[in-house]
């Protein structure tokens, strides 16, 4: 039956194009042989279960054998095999020519999509100068063939000594491939191509420690695990199953936090099970951990074209055979499919935090800290994701407690809404350094909220455009009596004269480079004498501006702040009437309100701790 012929190609000579275009990722070849060895498995396995083929199957497997010394690669299959017929029509014929004509449609992006798109059984040539198949097929009365292919549009069959039913491949692998001579290349590329590989995939035997070294055991080295947890139904599954599976992705990271079944099959197909992570420090977020796979084969670990951004923090496997991976990543974003299983994966991850803030709240508390980032970055970059949050999204005051946002409404409600109808959330964003702040307005109940990550300053405004009636004010921003507003406060009256006069005293008192507006209050008599603030404005807007959200012009004038002066603060009666800018009273007084903001260092500090120390000592 020896008959040679001309590949049916399109292409003059399609091998070059090939090896030019894919060289970023040769090591696909690997993943798409198993993979037809795999399906060919399955698909005897679906033939013997139907009853169609007859005898018995029992453990099928496939096998990978190299050889480092002829350079040799086998994937060897017990699957349906091919018969002449076949091996024309599907590797001379069809898969040649739709290689053909993907090359050349594509050719131009072709860098960019290569990574999603195998090219099957014909990526063998990236890697090898021969490539054999001998193959024979289930069908009963077959002969074996042998097809050889050395890289030219020329091929032989010829009949083969084949036995048993299934196919070997055999790669004889070129000089600039070497690399895959090694058993610890090809081991690598199986753990990541073929980890999870529906059918047993064996690449040599175990290994055990003997006479100080290591020598094979007698028992096949099973590369993948054939059905792991995303398959099973999550009712199957305990904690511990997750947790298990989460340290084989990734044995070198701290436990997650939460998890998420996804299993969808209509209208399209998806499982897959995504992990919280642990974000301690959000600079450091790892993103790109996700899997995702096609039936069980590994595709890629960029999903971020499948996913909203905020959503590529989160950890683990998606599966799905209908997100299309040969097209470009531009058309990817616009794929309907694509936007559905997006929007799927948001709403299951919205609906999970929603049970964990139902069900398990003292959880929620607990690992709060460390979700928060994700949370608020999603509620700030996604719409919907937003509104599905404030179901969810807690707040947690500077004493360390945690509140569901509608029923911190309800504990401030009272106490805290102004003239204008508004419910003031005051919150601090360092409770050390705000510390005096955070006393007084305790002491005067009300609560303060900590807001202490570095996009709360967007996030603070997204929630004031988001919680009805709502008003943020760092506790800070004004003196504890007009933080919130409750009616007009009778203002002392000045004349100009007097008011130039306590501006240029008060000012005298306090560090120069900074702008300051004194103005002067009624906050009766037991109430501090001066209280430096920093409106609320100006400090988020220089925050934000800081972060890089253009507003350049905030970021660059100088820091500037309010100083009210309690005029009816007998100390304060007393600086005024004298009007001395050298007074001890009048420094100490603005050294104290500096201190209170964490304003007052070096020389200045060291100069308030000595006049105090004199002061007492008169005493
Ligand atoms: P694809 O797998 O995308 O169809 P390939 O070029 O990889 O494209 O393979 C073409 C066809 O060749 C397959 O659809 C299958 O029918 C056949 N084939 C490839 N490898 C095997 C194998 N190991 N056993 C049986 N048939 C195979």
């Amino acid at each position: 039956m020896a008959n040679n012929g001309k590949i049916g190609v399109t292409t003059e000579n399609i091998f070059p194009v090939i090896k030019q275009f894919l060289y970023s990722d040769h090591e696909i070849f690997l993943r798409e042989l198993v993979a037809n060895a795999v399906d060919a498995t399955q698909k005897m396995k679906a033939l013997s279960l139907c009853g169609e083929y007859k005898g018995e199957i029992g453990d099928i497997s496939v096998k990978v054998e190299l050889d480092e010394k002829e350079k040799t690669l086998k994937i060897i299959d017990e699957g349906i095999g091919m018969t002449e017929e076949e091996v024309d029509k599907y590797i001379n014929q069809i898969a040649f020519s739709s290689a053909g004509e993907f090359l050349e449609k594509y050719k131009d992006q072709m860098g960019s999509i290569i990574g999603h798109f195998g090219l099957g059984f014909y990526s063998a040539f990236m890697v090898s100068e021969k490539v054999t198949i001998d193959t024979l097929s289930w069908k009963e009365g077959s002969a074996a063939v042998k097809w050889t292919c050395d890289g030219s549009p020329e091929y032989s069959m010829e009949a083969s000594q084949k036995k048993d039913r299934g196919t070997v491949i055999t790669l004889y692998l070129d000089k600039d491939s070497e690399e895959y001579a090694a058993k610890t290349r090809i081991r690598e590329l199986l753990d990541k191509y073929c980890k999870f590989m529906p059918v047993p995939v064996i690449f040599g035997k175990k290994q055990e420690w003997k006479d100080g070294k290591y020598v094979d055991t007698d028992e096949d080295d099973v590369v993948n695990n054939i059905d792991p947890i995303w398959t099973k139904a999550p009712s199957d599954l305990k904690d511990e199953d997750y947790m298990t599976f989460y340290k084989a992705l990734y044995p070198m990271d701290e436990e997650p936090l939460f998890h998420i079944h996804l299993n969808v099959d209509y209208p399209f197909n998806l499982t897959g099970v995504l992990y919280f992570p642990k974000i301690k420090e959000h600079t450091a977020i790892l993103k790109n951990k996700i899997q995702l796979y096609c039936n069980q084969m590994f595709v890629t670990d960029h999903v971020d074209n499948i996913v909203p951004e905020f959503l590529t923090m989160l950890h683990g496997v998606i599966d799905s055979p209908d997100i299309p991976l040969n097209v470009s990543r531009s058309y990817l974003q616009s794929d309907s499919n694509v936007k559905k299983i997006s929007t799927y994966i948001t709403k299951k991850v919205a609906d999970r935090l929603e049970q964990i803030f139902k069900e398990q709240r003292e959880q929620l508390e607990n690992k709060w800290d460390n979700i928060k980032f994700f949370i608020e970055y999603g509620m700030l970059t996604e719409e919907k994701f937003c509104e599905r949050a404030l179901n969810f999204a807690l707040f947690k005051n500077t004493d360390g407690k945690y509140f569901g946002f509608e029923d911190y409404r309800k504990a401030i409600e009272t106490s805290q809404t102004d003239k204008d109808k508004k419910v003031v959330y005051l919150y601090a964003t360092d409770v050390e350094g705000q510390y005096p702040f955070i006393e007084a307005a305790k002491n005067k109940g009300y609560d303060v909220l900590l807001m202490d990550c570095d996009i709360d300053s967007h996030y603070i405004n997204l929630l004031e455009s988001k919680i009805a009636d709502s008003r943020f004010a760092r506790v800070d921003s004004d003196s504890v009596d007009k933080l919130i507003p409750q009616e007009e406060q009778v203002k002392p009256e000045l004349s100009e004269d007097k008011k130039k006069e306590l501006d240029e005293l008060i000012k005298s008192a306090l560090p120069e480079g900074n702008e300051y507006y004194v103005e002067a209050r009624n906050l009766g008599e037991t109430a501090e004498a001066l209280v430096i603030t920093q409106s609320e404005f100006m400090r988020r807007y220089r925050e934000m501006s800081a972060l890089g959200g253009g507003m350049n012009f905030y970021g660059q004038m100088p820091q500037s702040y309010n100083v009210l002066v309690n005029m009816e603060n007998p100390l304060i009666q007393q600086i005024v009437e004298s009007g001395d800018k050298e007074s001890e009273l009048l420094h100490q007084l603005a050294d104290l309100a500096l201190l209170s903001n964490g304003m007052l260092k070096g020389k200045a500090l060291a100069e308030f701790i000595s006049r105090s120390r004199k002061l007492l000592e008169t005493k």
